[in-house]
Parts: structure tokens; C-alpha cells; sequence
């Protein structure tokens, strides 16, 4: 039995901006557009949605973006997060690979979301804003902005995809925990939702529908703006300090990352971890391979087409290109709920066309026997989100191992898995099956895009 080898940056090292891909990118990603007139958007469009410092950010090419230091102080409550080197991991795999990762699980909502979720209701306070709508899935992120809100005495609002909203009791008393008001999704408190529901009252829900209620909601008042969890570039912009700390991290452990890793529901733990690195690559340094990582039963990535597609159900948001699997496909029950978006996030969609970035797909009992191998190991219960990763680092681990080959592999352990322990029941229990999505339903979700002439 190896001792635990930790990496902690002191609080002088808590990154002072956030880092910007897009300044160091080839050639930038395909234009968001209006879909109605399909020209691309400006930021006045997106005004009734977001407080414009956000909406700048949104757009903006500059490498570096100061971090407030209302933001940063916060930030500090867990930050920097630590860096392990998996020691016992490795042992066990018998393998001469260094497996690293970083633990986003210690915030006190206990994954990575809190790190978007308090920058954004910060520029939402200094808006003047009162009150945030927004959607959750399983309740990461839901419980990250009532946190936040909390912090920042903003009133928050979320409307929760159903069959989270039953099965997850006490994600939903973390939220109201911090004063916010949790609503079961599809809902009668829109007309979207009521549109859903007289089509078909048993709707379990979906993110794309949530979505569309929240979104309804702050387009239709003027004291409340809409916050996401993920997908836009302002919220993996938000996400780098992950990466920033990581490079830092490594060079106190007197090493560097062959292979990159990271779980990817909209892409933005991934992008929080891999786009720093990728960075360094473009202008110069070593040449890093990235991994995303999704869940076989919703593979945007790796079975999506790169398109042009609503963010949402009830097609009330604009047009971006990304990986999809159709705004109106509805993925098939599985329990890494963080990971079932119909889309990616443009920014990951655009560095995967450029050839930057690998994809591939687990199935969720892989997944989970890969998450209890490595908490037996490392004594941490990961995300059922997170176990995407923590399968593809012991599989390159394997790799190295078949062949002799002493490679660096870091990865982002997202989130912890306290609130998901029925779903590891379930798995013990023998009651988890690998979902497969109905390809017939893909094909016609896929077909439903929206025509846009090239
Ligand atoms: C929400 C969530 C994810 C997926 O979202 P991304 O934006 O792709 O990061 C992954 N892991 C955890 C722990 C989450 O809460």
C-alpha cells in the first residue's frame, strides 16, 4: 500500500483570469444565428437572457479575462482544488503509466459547477438582477447557482427535469436548502411546459425542455435573467481555472500530460481541464492527445452530427453548430444525468472538427465497475458523470501496460458521487442495464434539424 501524493497550491497561486481558447485557435467556430432570420446574432440579441458583461465574454477573442476579485475570493472557500497522483490506482493496474487527477468534488456543491455558477450570479448582481432561471438534471448544477444565489441574494429558480425531481429527494432539499424554488419539469408554470404536458402527461422530462421553461420564463420579465450550467463559452471560459491550477499542479510534480481526460455532458469540466493545455500546444508547447469521454446512451460526439441546432426543446434559443443528436431527441434513463444533453458545446464541437481532440463512448456498467475500482483504490466514490473519465484513464493505464509504455495521464474527477449512492445500489444490486438509444427516434430527431443553406 502506497501513501497518497497530493499536490496543493497555496492561495497565492489562485489563477487571476480566466483563459480564452478562441484566442489561440486556427480559425474560429461557425457563427451563432438568429433563428429566425438565420443571420448570425449580435450581442443585443442575447440581452434578454444575460447581463451583457456576460454576453462579452460570450463573444470575446482575448486570451486572458480577469477574474473579479469578488469571484476570486469565493473561489478560495475551495480553490485551488487538489491534484492527486492515483499511487494505489496505478499499483493496482500494474501499470508503469502516472495517472493523475484533479478533484473538483471538494466545492461545496461538490462538483466543478460552482466555479461558473458564482462568476455568473456575480455579473448577474452587478447587473442588477434579481432573479435567475434556470434548468437542471440531475441537480449539479441546480444545487451550484442556489448556492451562488445565495451568496449573492439573488432569487433563484429552477425547474428540474421530472424523473430527477422524484428519484434525487435530496438534491432537491440541497437547492431549497439555499432558498431556491425547485419546479418538477415539464411544468404549469409555462406554456412550453403545458404544451408538453397536454401532449403527453407522463413526461418523465428532459434538459432540452427545462431549458425551453427557464428560458420562457426570463425572456418574459424584465427583473430576471437565465443562467447555464454549460455549453456556452462563457461558462467553459469560467471553467479553466481547473486547467490552469492542473499545469501548475504538474509542474510541482516534475511532469506533464501525455493524454488529457475528461467526461463530457455539454463539455464544460472538459473544457475546463483540456483547454488550457490544448493552449499550450497551439502556441508552441508539447503536444498533448485529448479524450473526451460520453455515455454510449447519449453520444452527441461520437453519433451526432455536426450541425446546426436549437439548445433547446421549445426552439426558443439560437442556432448554433455543434455535435447533435437532434434538439428533440430524448435519451434513454441512465444514471450519469449531468451527461444527457442532445448537443455539445460549439467551442468542444469546433476544436473536435479540427482534428484537436479525440471522442469516444462508454456504457454505464463499464463505467461504474471502472468508478468502485478506483474508489476502492483512491477512497473516492466519484460521479456516476465522472466514472466516463475515470474508465478511460484505466483504460489507457491498461494500454500502457500491453504496451511497456511509462505514459502521463491526467484526468478531471469532476464531481463526488455522495448524492448518487442509489445508483451505485442499483448497480450492486444488479439492477443497472447498458441503455441503448432507439436509433429509429436518432434518425428522426436528425431529421428534424433545422434547414440552414451553408
Ligand atoms: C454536470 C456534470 C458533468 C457534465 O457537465 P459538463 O458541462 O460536460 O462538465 C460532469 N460531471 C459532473 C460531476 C457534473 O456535475
Amino acid at each position: 500500500m502506497s501513501d497518497a501524493v497530493k499536490y496543493l497550491l497555496d492561495e497565492t497561486h489562485l489563477p487571476k483570469r480566466w483563459y480564452n481558447l478562441m484566442a489561440d485557435l486556427p480559425s474560429p467556430p461557425p457563427p451563432v444565428l438568429h433563428p429566425g432570420t438565420l443571420k448570425p446574432i449580435g450581442p443585443d440579441d442575447l440581452a434578454p437572457l444575460f447581463p451583457m458583461s456576460l454576453i462579452m465574454q460570450e463573444v470575446s477573442t482575448e486570451r486572458e479575462i480577469d477574474i473579479p476579485e469578488p469571484v476570486r475570493n469565493i473561489y478560495r472557500q475551495w480553490r485551488p482544488s487538489p491534484l492527486f497522483r492515483a499511487r494505489r490506482l496505478e499499483h493496482a493496474l500494474q501499470t508503469p503509466a502516472r495517472i493523475y487527477y484533479k478533484y473538483e468534488g471538494v466545492s461545496p456543491a461538490g462538483s466543478h459547477k460552482p466555479n461558473t455558477a458564482v462568476a455568473q450570479a456575480f455579473y448577474n448582481k452587478e447587473a442588477g438582477v434579481t432573479r435567475i432561471t434556470t434548468e437542471t438534471g440531475a441537480g449539479q448544477w441546480g444545487s451550484s447557482l442556489a448556492l451562488a444565489g445565495s451568496i449573492f441574494g439573488i432569487e433563484i429558480q429552477i425547474f428540474m427535469v421530472r424523473i430527477s425531481y422524484d428519484q434525487k429527494p435530496y438534491r432537491r432539499a440541497f437547492m431549497e436548502t439555499f432558498g431556491a424554488r425547485c419546479i418538477a419539469s415539464p411544468s404549469m408554470e409555462t406554456s412550453f411546459g403545458r404544451q408538453v404536458l397536454a401532449a403527453s402527461p407522463q413526461s418523465p422530462g428532459s434538459l432540452g425542455i427545462a431549458i425551453s421553461e427557464a428560458v420562457e420564463v426570463a425572456a418574459g420579465r424584465d427583473d430576471t435573467k437565465y443562467a447555464l450550467g454549460s455549453v456556452l463559452n462563457h461558462v467553459l471560459l469560467h471553467q479553466t481555472v481547473i486547467g490552469q491550477e492542473a499545469i501548475a499542479q504538474m509542474d510541482l510534480a516534475n511532469d506533464y500530460p501525455d493524454i488529457v481526460i475528461g467526461c463530457t455532458g455539454g463539455g464544460s469540466n472538459f473544457a475546463g481541464i483540456a483547454f488550457p493545455f490544448i493552449g499550450a500546444q497551439l502556441r508552441g508547447g508539447k503536444k498533448v492527445r485529448v479524450i473526451a469521454v460520453e455515455p454510449a446512451a447519449c453520444p452527441s460526439l461520437t453519433r451526432g452530427q455536426y450541425a446546426y441546432d436549437f439548445g433547446d426543446t421549445g426552439h426558443m434559443t439560437p442556432l448554433a453548430r455543434m455535435y447533435t443528436l437532434g434538439s428533440t431527441f430524448i435519451p434513454p434513463g441512465f444514471h450519469a444525468g449531468g451527461l444527457r444533453y442532445h448537443g455539445m458545446a460549439p467551442l468542444v464541437s469546433h476544436i473536435k472538427e479540427l482534428g484537436l481532440i479525440e471522442a469516444r463512448a462508454y456504457h454505464q456498467i463499464a463505467c461504474f465497475d471502472a468508478g468502485v475500482f478506483f474508489a476502492r483504490q483512491e477512497g473516492i466514490v466519484p460521479a456516476p458523470e465522472a466514472n466516463h473519465a475515470v474508465k478511460a484513464a484505466i483504460d489507457e493505464a491498461v494500454l500502457c501496460k500491453e504496451h511497456g509504455a511509462a505514459k502521463t495521464i491526467l484526468f478531471n474527477l469532476s464531481g463526488h458521487g455522495h448524492f448518487d449512492m442509489q445508483a451505485y445500489q442499483d448497480y450492486f444490486d444488479g439492477k443497472l442495464s447498458d441503455q441503448s438509444y432507439d436509433e429509429r427516434e436518432l434518425a428522426m430527431a436528425l431529421a428534424g434539424l433545422p434547414s440552414v443553406p451553408a
